[in-house]
């Protein structure tokens, strides 16, 4: 094990022990995350759903297999990319994150991001869209996701220079199969990038 393997395992340690908010007392799995260690592209999502806190993998449901899709139609592989949500927990009934949760959560995830230091963090949804380009010191870029979807945001981090890039979360095409050719389409971006 590398030094990376070594600092995300022991994230993953915390995790399973975590009692930081109130979503421990109904957990099935957590998940913590998955992917490539080396990845240039971090995709963050909002919360795991009813698959992903039964597998402990994050995007494994309905709306994984969206993701699956899109991720293909730019030629990128899942295993190229590192996945991870804000909230390890599933929150009851598929919720939305309390605010106490996500301070709780929120900072498994920026570890995550610092060890694997990434080009790229895609942000799947307003919840983490909102949340990175906040932490990243863009307070004052923050719109709903249709307004920020698929635009470019140069940040600062300890770790140099990163790309934000907030995407609708794959979800709505589970409801809206039209919504399939707008995520393509702000998915080339990442391709774009990617290099
Ligand atoms: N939705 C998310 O935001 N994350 C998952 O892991 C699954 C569904």
């Amino acid at each position: 094990m590398n030094k990376t393997d070594k600092k995300l395992a022991q994230i993953k340690e915390e995790v399973l022990k975590c009692q930081k908010c109130s979503l421990y007392k109904t957990r099935v799995l957590p998940v913590i995350g998955e992917g490539n260690h080396q990845a240039k592209i971090v995709l963050c999502g909002e919360a795991p759903g009813f698959n992903e806190s039964k597998t402990g993998r994050p995007f494994c449901g309905n709306s994984g297999k969206v993701l699956d899709e899109l991720l293909e139609s730019v030629g990128i592989k899942r295993q190229e990319v590192y996945i991870a949500n804000i909230l390890k927990d599933r929150p009851p009934q598929n919720r939305n994150p309390q605010k106490e949760e996500i301070e709780a959560c929120a900072p498994y995830l920026e570890r995550q991001i610092e060890i694997i230091k990434p080009k790229i963090v895609g942000a799947l949804g307003n919840y983490a869209a909102t949340y990175i380009l906040e932490k990243y010191g863009l307070k004052e870029k923050i719109q709903g996701i249709s307004k920020i979807h698929g635009k470019v945001f140069e940040a600062k981090t300890s770790f140099g220079q990163i790309r934000i890039i907030p995407f609708y979360h794959p979800a709505v095409v589970v409801y809206n199969q039209n919504m399939k050719r707008e995520l393509e389409k702000d998915f080339k971006i990442l391709k774009k990038f990617q290099k």
